[in-house]
């Protein structure tokens, strides 16, 4: 692993925060942004720093403090505000008590705090300051955990990084953890860097670069010896990458839709979460080999990863992917026999409980599956990520000491029980009340114009991960770019012709791909023409009738069997017109296509009903802009209309609204309030029709 130190760039934080937080914090800031820029260090949010220094108090007394990384916080982008002071002394002191439970300790830590707004500090806390150097510096580096979970760990790590690195067995984090540590300084007050056997590394110096290099100068002799010492081939994938992404298509799905939780609701009575995959080359060739079973299911590498992961993954073998209904049968079996194992491991651990903790869920968070990789489950995107990319890097550890002809040893059973229902734990992932849309995955076409990007918006704002589609193009693009900023990876931009059943076909799966599965789908592209019946050129009409209604049919024919696969229902909403019921002189080509799509939607309603999926419409009266988008379909139609009306663009604005009896300016976000209406299933409703016109008697649909 190469330095990423430099002194331009050290001298910038020095520069930029050292008057507001002084010069140690800054280098503590920048070096603690080092190892976070290194995923083979610590993954997102793992991982902690220190630096001890001195704060003033209102007497204008300075006072010793250890400024730690809190929780919350995440190295990789963390700023000197996430280092808190700790009153050091005080911390000093815990050294006296034999034990400390985690809840005092928390406590002891809050009352310990310069500022009592500050966050939490690190759980890891009295570790470092314990030790008696300035700087420490703890990760969860890969190529360490490499030598220490395996059978005779500790002498390979002694071989691999010599004697002045003293080793520790493992000890939950915590008080006690701090307990060992400053005993095996004080036994070895030589030692110049400390290896915790399944759990990490911890360096530490009297500058912000000398505990860094050590842990850098370390992980690369670890990686040295592991890259030296290998002597086992890998065996090569047997499941090409393209075949893999076929069939994560029709795995995932399935799974996702067994894997949603019950929830009681009969307007929504399953909760989905999202699935991520990985089908590199790297994890086929783990999954696929011979006697992978084995070293796959295993428990994870570090305990702070558990939580994530769970300590066991699933394993689904032999899969039909070319059968739904075995394929059900299969994995069904599957989670049965995980949720089983877990149930087990509930009842013989239950003294350990914590009291007043509910027991989790049954459910694995990783499944691997040879011909497809690892599948990763969470509540939403982000979570799901994070527990792919610890399963990502648990994979490449796990098949380095496979390489060494090592065996893999993890944390045993009581280890793994304790830490996944520690009381901190549990709170960390405590989860405030979800939004409504929350794990759900809906895609939407047409969304870079103005309705489709409202409603995005929307879906976006409720908790939804969208697939964002329209004609490939910088108005896509420029849509997305401003949902991710905003929405990070729960947006996402998908090229989609809805003339064409194989681009449908393949948006479709791309959604299924990136989040595992589709729980609504909003038909929303549409296309005007002005022309009477007499001036209108048939081919302009097909064109019109192959986005309208032909994009309608594809969306309905490709949405469908998807969401069966599934199995836990979904929504569908079409992006209608008042037109349908109330059409105009002229504006032929778009009344009847949106027509035809209206009743393809209805009749959808009726066959789609048994498998819970609802069907609804909602019709706009003339909505002409969202923001800096312009509707396109008044781009076509508002010029016509201003001519047969005699009036400018505000003057036609102002004919709309006030023909509605609400004398109401219908806008985008009104389509897209319907939309959630719908997609949340506020009423046991399917085949209906919601206006958005301000009122407009003609065309109430009756
Ligand atoms: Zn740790």
């Amino acid at each position: 692993m190469r330095s990423r130190w430099s002194d331009d760039e050290a001298a910038g934080f020095v520069s930029r925060h050292g008057p507001g937080h002084g010069e140690a914090l800054a280098l503590r800031t920048y070096t603690s942004r080092l190892l976070g820029a290194e995923p083979e260090l610590v993954l997102h949010g793992g991982g902690n720093t220190s630096v001890k220094g001195e704060v003033e108090d209102l007497f204008g007394e300075r006072r010793e403090a250890i400024f730690v990384k809190a929780s919350g916080h995440d190295l990789a982008d963390i700023a000197p505000e996430g280092h808190v002071a700790v009153d050091l002394a005080a911390l000093r002191r815990l050294r006296e008590l034999p034990d400390l439970p985690d809840v005092a300790m928390v406590r002891e830590l809050r009352a310990r705090l310069h500022d009592p707004d500050s966050p939490t500090p690190s759980i890891e806390t009295p570790v470092h300051a314990f030790v008696p150097a300035r700087y420490v510096d703890h990760t969860h580096a890969d190529a360490i955990l490499a030598l220490t979970n395996q059978r005779g760990g500790e002498a390979r790590v002694r071989e691999a990084l010599g004697e002045e690195v003293a080793v520790l067995p493992y000890v939950h984090a915590g008080f006690r953890l701090a307990l060992e540590v400053a005993r095996a300084l004080d036994e070895r007050p030589d030692a110049t860097a400390m290896v915790w056997l399944r759990h990490g590394l911890l360096t530490w110096g009297e500058s912000a670069r000398e505990s860094y290099e050590r842990t850098i100068e370390l992980v690369t002799r670890a990686e040295a010896y592991l890259a030296g010492h290998a002597r086992v081939r890998a065996a090569a994938a047997t499941t090409p990458p393209e075949e893999a992404r076929r069939h994560l298509v029709r795995v995932a799905p399935v799974l996702r839709g067994l894997l949603a939780e019950e929830t009681g609701d009969p307007d929504r009575p399953r909760r989905p979460g999202v699935l991520r995959a990985i089908t590199t080359p790297e994890a086929l060739a783990f999954v696929d080999a011979p006697g992978a079973r084995e070293r796959a299911v295993s428990p994870p590498l570090t305990a702070d990863h558990l939580i994530r992961t769970k300590a066991l993954p699933a394993w689904a073998e032999g899969l039909d992917f070319d059968d739904d209904g075995r394929l059900r049968e299969q994995l069904a079996a599957v989670l049965d026999a995980y949720a089983a194992d877990y149930r087990g491991y509930l009842e013989r651990n239950a003294a350990r409980l914590p009291e007043g903790v509910e027991p989790f869920d049954a459910r694995p968070r990783v499944v691997m599956i040879p011909g497809v990789g690892v599948v990763c489950a969470g509540d939403d995107a982000r979570a799901a990520g994070i527990a792919r990319d610890i399963t990502a890097h648990t994979l490449a550890a796990k098949a380095k000491i496979a390489a060494l002809g090592a065996s893999y040893q993890g944390l045993d059973e009581a280890q793994l029980f304790a830490m996944e229902y520690r009381v901190q734990q549990v709170a960390k992932l405590g989860r405030s009340s979800p939004p409504a849309l929350a794990g759900r995955i809906a895609l939407v076409t047409g969304a870079a114009g103005a309705i489709g990007s409202a409603i995005c918006e929307g879906l976006l704002a409720a908790g939804a991960h969208v697939a964002a589609t329209d004609l490939p193009g910088p108005r896509l693009d420029a849509l997305v770019g401003e949902q991710r900023t905003r929405h990070g990876e729960r947006a996402r931009g998908v090229a989609l012709d809805v003339t064409e059943p194989a681009s449908v076909a393949a948006g479709l799966a791309e959604a299924v791909a990136a989040w595992g599965g589709l729980d609504l789908v909003v038909i929303n592209a549409g296309l005007a023409h002005v022309a009477s019946l007499e001036e209108l050129d048939l081919g302009r009409y097909a064109e019109i009738e192959r986005v309208n209604t032909h994009g309608t049919l594809h969306l309905l024919r490709e949405a469908a069997p998807l969401l069966r696969r599934q199995g836990i229902g979904g929504d569908v909403v079409l992006v209608s017109t008042k037109n349908v019921f109330a059409p105009g002189a002229r504006f032929g080509a778009y009344s009847a296509t949106k027509a035809a799509a209206h009743q393809l939607a209805r009749i959808a309603s009726l066959e789609l009903a048994e498998h819970d999926v609802r069907v609804n419409m909602v019709s706009p009266d003339a909505v002409f802009a969202h923001g800096e988008r312009r509707s396109g379909l008044w781009a076509e139609v508002g010029p016509d209309r201003m001519r047969a009306r005699g009036l400018d663009e505000q003057g036609l604005e102002a004919y709309y609204r006030d023909r509605n009896l609400l004398k109401a300016r219908v806008e985008a976000r009104h389509v897209a309030n319907a939309v959630l209406f719908f997609a949340t299933r506020q009423t046991p409703t399917t085949g209906a029709t919601l206006p958005v016109d301000g009122g407009l008697p003609d065309s109430t649909p009756r």
